[in-house]
């Protein structure tokens, strides 16, 4: 048997923890997004991978970014001379 957990989220104006019950397998209540599934557009994963960053400079992509343009630098270099 299940047991019945209580939903993990604070309020924003009193930060006094919710009282309702979590969706189960969930550690939030419906009110607080127990019942969301995610992103579903690309556009919207995207976004969400996105939202925690400052800069972006130490992604995935502009790490790659960055190789590339070393490389290329590095073939100029040796292209002068
Ligand atoms: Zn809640």
């Amino acid at each position: 048997m299940d047991t019945l957990s209580i939903c993990k989220a604070h309020s924003k104006q009193s930060d006094m923890r919710c009282r309702n019950f979590a969706v189960k397998g969930k550690p939030v209540c419906h009110i607080h997004g127990g019942l969301s599934t995610g992103a579903k557009t690309e556009e919207g994963r995207d976004r969400q991978r996105m939202a925690s960053w400052k800069h972006g400079m130490r992604s995935k992509e502009a790490i790659i970014e960055q190789g590339e343009i070393r490389e290329f630098i590095k073939t100029c270099g040796e292209f002068i001379g």
